[in-house]
């Protein structure tokens, strides 16, 4: 049995990262996909574990070689997912877990039919920027850039299987963990609690007037 593609997008800032790091510890038989980019490294970044950095010019050259399953200009660099990395995992059986944005989600939707997609939101634009500033790892023209995007990528959450409010991580991180075990359920591994957490954070539950408001959508 091959193993599943889980995309994960959301807004920076509405705890992506963190969560998916705890999920990666709880869940076996789950990979990170690391991705390329050509943003400069954050203080504490190391390169091969939470990205691949590379020049502009190695970027192009990867496009050309057809090397990404998907990649996408966001903020001004780009950032891709190495074909090759994924590849192995599924072939292998191992179920793995992409942090990518709403357009690289949108290009892997058509050539993954039965990958999962999760969205995750913070519970409100005001909190969104205030964890972008207590980060402090932009700079403030970066952060309004970010804050720009919002709209536009919660508008696109509307074509995600799942979208999860991380309003409390431990919540946010069983809510994920949910969908990833519920969704392996075919393999044999039951349980009703999961099916249920799962079912709790499907799109159809979650979308709607009071969700968009949030966000200055109507
Ligand atoms: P950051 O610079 O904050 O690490 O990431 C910025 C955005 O790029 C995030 O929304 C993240 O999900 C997205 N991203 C990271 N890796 C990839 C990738 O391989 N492909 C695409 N399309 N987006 C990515």
């Amino acid at each position: 049995m091959n193993g599943k593609l889980f995309v994960i997008s959301g807004p920076s800032g509405s705890g992506k990262t963190t969560l998916v790091n705890h999920v990666l510890s709880k869940v076996e038989n789950l990979r990170f996909s690391v991705s390329f980019t050509t943003r400069s490294m954050r203080a504490g970044e190391v390169c091969g574990e939470h990205y691949e950095f590379v020049s502009r010019e190695e970027f192009v050259n990867m496009i050309e070689r057809r090397s990404f399953a998907e990649w996408a200009e966001v903020h001004g660099n780009f950032y891709g997912t190495p074909r090759a990395g994924i590849q192995k995992y599924i072939e292998m059986g191992v179920d793995v877990i992409l942090d990518i944005d709403v357009q690289g989600a949108k290009r892997l939707r058509g050539a993954f039919e039965d990958a999962v997609f999760i969205f995750v939101v913070p519970p409100s634009l005001e909190i969104l920027e205030r964890r972008l500033r207590d980060r402090r790892s932009e700079q403030g023209k970066d952060i309004s850039i970010r804050l720009g995007m919002v709209k536009q990528e919660v508008s696109c959450s509307k074509c995600y299987d799942y979208i999860i409010i991380n309003n409390e991580m431990d919540v946010a991180v069983e809510n994920v963990e949910a969908v990833i075990l519920s969704n392996r359920l075919d393999e044999g591994e039951d349980s009703g609690r999961m099916l249920a957490a799962a079912r709790e954070v499907k799109t159809e539950n979650v979308y709607g007037p009071a969700f968009l408001s949030k966000f200055g959508l109507t």
